[in-house]
């Protein structure tokens, strides 16, 4: 096993301010659960792996429950529900150390992981609005057959890369559009590659309520998957990360009743460029997990097999792997920079902030009753949330996370296909069975230089950022931290 690893060592080193006593405890919780991940996907993933793989192959939109099951156990689907509501509470950190984990042994059963937490994402720009509701909802699922999945869809058949950035939104084809109804909203059109789509219980879904004008009203919406009007058109073919669907969903007039509403109506632009923000780095240590795991089946073979041991001796495959070496460790390190940037700066804070503290203190019973639930979930309390957010964050800091969460997702994505197609050629057919994980790893690496934006969109987001004068390479500020667990605004 390599050494790329997150060690306090290595936070104090980059960021030398941090000396609080709570890093230690943030360092070893990480490594708890990279252990924790780690072992979980040896034994579940690797020898499910191929199959998965060759049956979803065969059959589009084929699905291993089972897989979901044993990752519920494992606590793989409450990582990034708030601690209020039953779940471990992480953010970016938390899911970057997951995602290469899992994605190192097989990044189509990562991804359902992943997918699942992208769904999650938009819930926790909500305050506590989805604690009681369905975050609760999700922990309580998981000891059952049927764990509940999420899901999120932003995609649609005219418009990919114009629903990521809000200043192409302006300019996008949406044909999707929520309409305002007495009690809620009724959601129509169609949403394509959506990863979990079709096996997901609730998707937070985008919409614009006016399809005229996207950048100012579009909107996030909680849409149950038992809906009326909801089905799933297609399961897509895919070339890699197989056992994860993608599905294209329909919407004929769905309600969606407003305590559904995730946020602010009109605030989908702003909620989608944060929700992308955190799920890039992760998407990064995706790439990372792909490019780690050919690589380390690549050593093991060659210090194994008597071919490989002949290869070994010859200077060009040292110094192929030397460079792979090299480009995993960059790769790592650049999403554990935007990793931290968010949790410790961008949004952190937000979480941390003695109102959010405060909400997290109180007993889930009285947050239930429901003349309080209404409160959580007024119109008032929305644009409270909002108002907080803007009080412990700024544009600086969140253009720096927008910029270096792109940096690190199109890194992740270039080095997973740089490093699977070495690892490819250097074993080539000699590898045997090698042969068959390497081609699967090199078909999964592909994906991650297309989802979660291209990675030509998020070189538009890093110059975006330089261009407005921003510092990649810095130190945090000066202020104090309290790098404490960040979604679970720990008392
Ligand atoms: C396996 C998989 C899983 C996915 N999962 C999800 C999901 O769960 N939820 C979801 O909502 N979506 C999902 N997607 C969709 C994904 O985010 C889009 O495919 C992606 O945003 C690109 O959009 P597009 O395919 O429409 O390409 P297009 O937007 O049509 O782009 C085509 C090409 O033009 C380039 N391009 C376009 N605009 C610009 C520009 N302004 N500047 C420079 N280059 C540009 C792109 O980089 C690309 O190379 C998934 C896609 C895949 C393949």
């Amino acid at each position: 096993m390599t050494g790329h690893s997150s060690s306090c060592a290595e936070i104090a080193e980059q960021f030398p301010r941090l000396r609080a006593p709570e890093l230690a405890d943030l360092c070893s919780e990480l490594q708890e659960l990279r252990e924790r991940t780690r072992s979980f996907a040896r034994q579940e993933l690797i020898p499910r792996a191929l199959e998965l793989d060759r049956r979803a192959g065969e059959e589009p939109g084929y699905f291993d429950w089972d897989v979901v099951r044993a990752g519920a156990r494992a606590g793989m689907l409450r990582f990034l529900v708030p601690a209020p509501a039953g779940g471990s509470g992480g953010l970016a950190m938390h899911a970057c150390i997951m995602m290469e984990e899992l994605c190192a042994a097989c990044a189509g059963i990562g991804l359902i992981f992943g997918a699942h937490g992208l769904g999650i994402t938009p819930l926790l720009l909500g305050g506590a609005a989805h604690w009681d509701g369905v975050l609760a909802q999700l922990v309580a699922s998981e000891a059952s057959e049927r764990p509940l999945l999420m899901a999120l869809a932003i995609t649609e058949p005219e418009a990919g890369t114009d629903v990521e950035d809000p200043d192409l939104l302006a300019r996008g084809r949406i044909t999707s559009h929520a309409r305002r109804v007495p009690g809620g909203y009724r959601l129509s059109g169609t949403k394509r590659f959506i990863s979990n789509g079709s096996v997901a219980r609730w998707i937070s879904v985008v919409m614009p309520t006016d399809p005229m004008r996207p950048a100012e009203t579009e909107t996030c919406f909680l849409v149950d998957t038992r809906s009326e009007g909801f089905a799933v058109s297609r399961a897509e073919h895919k070339m890699g990360q197989r056992a994860c669907p993608a599905a294209e969903l329909s919407f004929d007039e769905v309600f969606v009743p407003d305590e559904l509403l995730v946020g602010r109506e009109g605030d989908g632009a702003t909620e989608t460029l944060i929700v992308l923000a955190c799920s890039r780095p992760p998407v990064g240590a995706i790439g990372t997990g792909i490019a780690r795991g050919a690589y380390e089946r690549l050593r093991a073979w060659l210090h194994e097999d008597d071919v490989g041991a002949r290869l070994l001796e010859r200077q060009h495959v040292q110094l192929a792997l030397a460079q792979m070496e090299e480009e995993i460790h960059l790769a790592h390190q650049a999403y554990m920079d935007a990793a931290m940037e968010i949790d410790l700066w961008a949004l952190g804070p937000t979480m941390r902030h003695p109102a959010a503290r405060l909400l997290a203190g109180l007993p889930p019973s009285f947050r239930r009753r429901s003349r309080v639930r209404r409160k959580l979930l007024s119109g008032t309390a929305r644009a409270q949330t909002v108002a907080l957010l803007h009080r412990t964050t700024d544009d600086r800091r969140l253009s720096r996370a927008v910029g270096l969460s792109s940096l690190a997702k199109a890194r992740g994505g270039d080095v997973a296909v740089r490093v699977t197609s070495a690892a490819l050629q250097i074993a080539g057919l000699r590898a045997g069975p090698l042969r068959a994980e390497l081609e699967k790893l090199w078909r999964d690496a592909k994906l991650v230089q297309i989802y979660e934006g291209t990675n030509q969109l998020n070189r538009v987001e890093v110059f975006r950022t330089l261009s407005n004068e921003e510092e990649m390479r810095c130190l945090p500020p000066r202020e104090s931290i309290e790098p404490a667990r960040m979604n679970g605004a720990r008392a």
